[in-house]
């Protein structure tokens, strides 16, 4: 090619990009270009990686050199396309994380950039096709739809996330009637006659969910792997509860069995979790002793070639539940001690009453204390934290919001003479179910999480309160499917464990918790802002609330996809008077339960 020829096309190339840009772009940045689309149209050329190492290079010293934030964001973006390009050619996992090293660098740190919207794109793309992880695939698409709704990827990532929920669906219609036959089998064999409701709905709560597996919806040519791994074992124990989360690296099918105390062999009772196809990683210890709480000690083996066994030795039980979370998949035991208490009754709509039947003196006040019901340390969840951002709008993000609305709060219940606890006090990452296991075990009386909203549709604003329970609306398993961070075909999935776990919540005492947060809190925040957005008490399954021993509610603040809203979350006056409002809503159930106490006291 005559030089001459060359520079015109090179000049031509510079000015178009110049011109696209807005702006200057960097020698290196264009001759990256260059490289770049050479290597996409020479197949040949392309089959060798230090070809797609020199483009690289010429992206990172545009990157290092960059003048402005657009021609940063450009540089990073490419760098990740070179590496993403370079992995489906070397077909090295690395390269692909390289790959997505930098497409989240752009989301995060230029989250107002054009390219943000597709490096998010892109990242999910990485998920669905080569890592074959649908699962986080899903969520990846979501940050999509709900972080980047201006993006012209969104339509695109709409339409994969309506193939995974169809793809999703036709696989639990196959799976899920001959996994629960399967089940209820076993669970007769192990004999589970101590359990409240030995009917039909309670096996059905305990085998394995029909949930849908982390495999690949769309990909057709993955070879499966052969068996999952147990990661971790995590615990958290009190004297009358335990949580135990089992990490695999994948969805594995699971059954578990109790085995009754043996005064003659001394054992105490014994819960198995066996694991199908897995194996147990090096890491785990294979004896745990705990000496704080109602479980002794936790062994873990590889029981058969491709059995994994985990055992749970527990001093007093009188309940369990088991079952999963998905994304990353876990496995949750939670552990009961008996609670030697006589039902009261029940006042309608009110607190199930319970009383120590040893109990001989008894005043209002005690008896508030006796019945469980006393309100005075409150657990406040910041939700999000650490890599999950939570909701993103304009650049403010959901975890920084709600942990500072957590921390006005905590003052203001503190000022009640509360005793206030928090999930996190930092930008840390805390699993959700790791924040009900703190509660638990640290016997908060109340549980509040408290989370802002994110709509596709702008326009959507307002205040909510949750508790758990059935989703009843579309809207409603929307959010859940948000904060749970899995699909909203999961939050279908999710009501078979929920039936059980409802047999071990205060479902009643939260509807009242909400009603009462959110009557006053409503009522108290419109007298300074009138125009504030009212969506009411709603119900659905979250992750978060599951197994929660106490009264637990999930507060969605605002949207922060709409303008009007997120200005009010970014303002401390809002803030201040939602959480005054708050507090007076968690002082008008405090009253309220106390008076019903004493009344019973009367009587
Ligand atoms: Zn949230």
């Amino acid at each position: 090619m005559p030089k001459k020829n060359s520079l015109l096309s090179f000049l031509f190339f510079f000015l178009a990009v110049w011109f696209l840009s807005g702006g200057a772009v960097h020698a290196d940045h264009h001759k990256g270009l260059q490289g770049f689309n050479s290597l996409m149209e020479n197949e040949s050329r392309a089959q060798y990686r230090s070809h797609w190492l020199e483009v690289a290079g010429y992206f990172e010293r545009a990157y290092r050199e960059s003048t402005s934030e657009s021609s940063a964001a450009e540089a990073l973006f490419y760098l990740g396309r070179t590496h993403e390009e370079l992995g489906k050619r070397s077909y090295l996992r690395a390269d692909f994380e390289k790959a997505e090293d930098y497409y989240t660098r752009v989301v995060r740190e230029f989250p107002l950039h054009d390219r943000a919207g597709e490096a998010q794109f892109r990242k999910a793309g990485l998920h669905l096709n080569h890592y074959h992880d649908a699962a986080q695939a899903y969520i990846e698409y979501l940050r999509v739809v709900y972080n980047f709704s201006q993006s012209r990827f969104k339509p695109e990532a709409q339409k994969v996330l309506e193939e995974l929920d169809r793809k999703n669906l036709e696989k639990i219609r196959r799976v899920g009637g001959a996994t629960a036959q399967k089940y209820t089998d076993e669970a007769d064999a192990a004999g589970f006659s101590h359990q409240p409701e030995p009917g039909g709905t309670m096996k059905l709560m305990e085998m394995t969910p029909p949930a849908i597996s982390s495999q690949p919806a769309l990909d057709q040519d993955r070879i499966l792997p052969e068996e999952a791994r147990l990661v971790t074992i995590r615990h958290w124990s009190s004297d009358e509860y335990t949580r135990v989360v089992l990490d695999l690296d994948s969805q594995v099918d699971y059954h578990h069995q109790l085995l009754k105390p043996d005064p003659d062999l001394g054992t105490p009772h014994r819960l198995f979790i066996d694991l199908e196809k897995t194996r147990r990683g090096e890491d785990i210890a294979g004896e745990e002793k705990v000496a704080d709480g109602i479980l002794s000690r936790i062994r873990s083996a590889q029981h058969t070639q491709d059995k994994s066994r985990v055992v749970l030795d527990i001093h007093e039980l009188d309940n369990f539940r088991v079952f999963a979370l998905e994304n990353p998949f876990r496995i949750v035991v939670d552990v009961y001690a008996p609670e030697e208490r006589k039902v009261l009754g029940t006042l309608e709509g009110g607190p199930q009453i319970t009383l120590d039947p040893r109990s001989r003196e008894l005043t209002a006040g005690s008896l508030v204390e006796q019945l469980g019901l006393k309100v005075r340390t409150i657990m406040i969840d910041p939700g999000h934290g650490g890599k999950d951002p939570g909701a993103i709008s304009n650049g403010i993000k959901e975890k920084d919001v709600v942990l500072r609305m957590s921390r006005i709060l905590g003052r203001h219940l503190e000022q009640q003479g509360f005793n206030v606890l928090y999930t996190r006090t930092r930008d840390v990452f805390v699993p959700l179910e790791e924040r009900t296991a703190m509660a638990n075990s640290q016997k908060a009386d109340l549980f509040i999480s408290v989370h802002a909203n994110a709509h596709r549709n702008p326009n959507v604003r307002g205040f909510e309160v949750y508790y758990l329970n059935f989703a009843k609306t579309e809207d409603a398993k929307r959010v859940a499917a948000r904060e749970n961070a899995v699909s909203t075909q999961k939050i279908s999935d999710l009501q078979y464990i929920l039936t059980d776990l409802m047999l071990s919540s205060k479902i009643n005492e939260s509807r009242n918790l909400a009603q009462k947060v959110h009557t006053n809190t409503i009522s108290h925040a419109q007298g300074r802002f009138t125009d504030l957005g009212d969506n009411g008490v709603r119900q659905a399954p979250f992750y978060v609330l599951m197994g929660a021993k106490m009264p637990s509610i999930l507060l969605e603040l605002g949207y922060m996809t709409n303008e009007r809203d997120l200005r009010l979350l970014q303002s401390d006056d809002f803030l201040e008077y939602m959480a005054k409002g708050l507090t007076q809503g968690i002082l008008a159930y405090k009253d309220k339960i106390e008076q019903f106490a004493s009344l019973s006291y009367k009587n």
